[in-house]
């Protein structure tokens, strides 16, 4: 397919938003041996665009870029750093619709979610521009009389960041706004799926006057990217999300300059529906937290535990829900659900449906490849599933909702646990002690009850165990960005005595 045709995919009302380049110093760059990747559109295979694959060169450019850029940024005020902040989160806003078109573009989900995305997104920009303000020191009551303790918060340096397709704007700038606000500066890799969001949203922020060198953006190899970010010593932080597997890798990696490190990686949720729920109000969470994204969020319900009192009423109700779902091309209205990101998405959500159905499981919607063929597929419930099944075990990332029966709390909590992760989980109670004790007992960073669309910029994100390690948005985040010092004033002589 020749440029022009690739370019004419993308129709945006603001064209200086369709970048194509890296980001390297303020300067839009290629890759320096000129190789290219192409950006597909997972609803119709279209080119959307080519990009630079760029390798160890060039994310040691940029890292060189990042770090001449730290001093100068790192010692501006708050106050300065958090206006150009301000500055990208109204450019994000003005152009909302061009951002959310290139989101349904290169990852596949409706406009409307990714118009959320857009607002989700833009709000760490938002929340980091004031709360970047607010990183107090303490003084410590000192055991001392002659000396005087406190502390004090920097920045920890250069940051790497690495990012998943899934959420191509809200992923990136729920780290590079607190890193920014925090006086770091950065070098982010977005996912090779989804880089176009990525670029708009840092030509956004070279418009609103963040300074060269302060965030670069580098796409391509991946494991050199990486490699080039974990050998440095100028790279003191890595923030990843993805999935679980890479996550260790890099883990293992940070070692070797000992960098600081925070983890965003896979999940596997429950959603348990008891007995005294409404209903009504747990179809409605159920159908949000399975197939928003097609599934494809790590927040996404995997399994739903279903208490034996209510399960056959919740089955038919949710199968009745889930068959009103608008399957098709994000940019058409009414659409509910898009397309999988890729072939190998697929082949997993068809491996698990198959081994769900070997093991005694009953399709009681979907189960198939849509017939608008690509990457569609049908919106699925399952039901009779346990924890024999792949689908038990692992995140299935896609439209398929696995139903399981329970009688006891205690079992539901057992089997809620059974899992080597631990992002986030969902229970609908009416009865509000209940739900108290079943969040308390529940081992996970995050617990939605009689709610699964949880995530804001406000509250803390991440997750124990295998999800891993660290937390994103509210007061929280912006400390996996900053370092304490210590500060001991020593030989103040004796108080004063009037
Ligand atoms: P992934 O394969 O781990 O990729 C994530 C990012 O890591 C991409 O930018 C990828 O680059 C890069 N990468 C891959 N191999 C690497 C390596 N060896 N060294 C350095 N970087 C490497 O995950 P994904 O399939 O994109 O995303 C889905 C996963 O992300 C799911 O498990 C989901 O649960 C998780 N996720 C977690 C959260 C959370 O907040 N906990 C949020 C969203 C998604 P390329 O794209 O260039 O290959």
């Amino acid at each position: 397919m020749g440029f022009a045709q690739v370019g004419a995919m993308v129709q945006l009302k603001n064209m200086g938003l369709f970048k194509t380049q890296g980001l390297i110093n303020g300067e839009w760059a290629n890759a320096l041996d000129n190789r290219t990747l192409a950006v597909n559109n997972p609803a119709t295979g279209d080119v959307l665009a080519n990009v630079p694959f760029m390798g160890k060169i060039d994310a040691e450019k940029a890292i060189a870029a990042a770090s001449v850029a730290f001093l100068p940024w790192s010692k501006r005020t708050a106050f300065d750093r958090c206006k150009l902040l301000r500055k990208w989160f109204d450019l994000i806003l003005e152009n909302k619709d061009d951002l959310a078109k290139l989101i349904t573009l290169e990852n596949g989900k409706p406009l409307t979610e990714a118009n959320g995305e857009v607002v989700y997104g833009g709000g760490f920009v938002e929340y980091y521009a004031e709360e970047g303000k607010r990183v107090f020191g303490d003084i410590i009551p000192s055991p001392f009389p002659t000396k005087r303790m406190l502390v004090m918060k920097q920045a920890v340096g250069v940051v790497g960041a690495i990012t998943p397709w899934n959420f191509p704007l809200a992923m990136i700038t729920r780290k590079v706004a607190p890193a920014l606000a925090a006086g770091c500066t950065i070098v982010l890799k977005p996912a090779e799926l989804t880089p176009l969001t990525a670029l708009a949203a840092a030509e956004l922020a070279v418009q609103a006057g963040i300074p060269s060198g302060v965030l670069n953006v580098v796409m391509g190899d991946a494991v050199e990217i990486g490699a080039a970010m974990m050998d440095s010593n100028e790279v003191r932080k890595i923030t990843f999300t993805g999935s679980t597997h890479v996550g260790k890798l890099l883990m293992a990696a940070a070692s070797k300059t000992v960098k600081k490190i925070s983890l965003e990686l896979g999940g596997n949720a429950p959603l348990i529906i008891f007995n005294d729920a409404d209903i009504e109000i747990a179809v409605q969470g159920a159908l949000y937290g399975k197939y928003r994204n097609a599934g494809q969020t790590c927040v996404c319900v995997n399994r739903i535990l279903v208490q034996d009192g209510i399960y056959d009423k919740f089955s038919e109700a949710f199968t009745k829900a889930v068959q009103k779902l608008r399957v098709g091309h994000g940019l058409d209205p009414g659409v509910t659900q898009g397309p999988l990101i890729n072939e190998a998405s697929l082949k997993k959500v068809e491996a698990h449906v198959q081994d769900a159905v070997s093991k005694g499981a009953k399709v009681l919607v979907g189960g198939k490849r849509h017939s608008l063929g690509g990457t569609f597929y049908q919106p699925t419930v399952l039901c009779g599933c346990n924890d024999e099944m792949l689908i038990f075990r692992e995140e299935v990332f896609g439209p398929v909702a696995p139903l399981m029966r329970f009688q006891t709390d205690e079992e539901a909590i057992k089997m809620a646990n059974d899992t080597e992760y631990g992002l986030a989980a969902y229970a609908y109670t009416e009865n509000i002690e209940h739900g108290w004790r079943i969040a308390e007992a529940l081992d996970y960073g995050m617990v939605g009850l009689n709610e699964t669309l949880i995530s804001s910029e406000v509250a803390p994100f991440g997750g124990t165990k295998q999800s891993g390690l660290g937390r994103e948005g509210s007061n929280y985040g912006i400390d996996e960005y900053l370092e304490l010092k210590y500060l001991c004033l020593g030989n103040i002589k004796q108080p004063f005595m009037c």
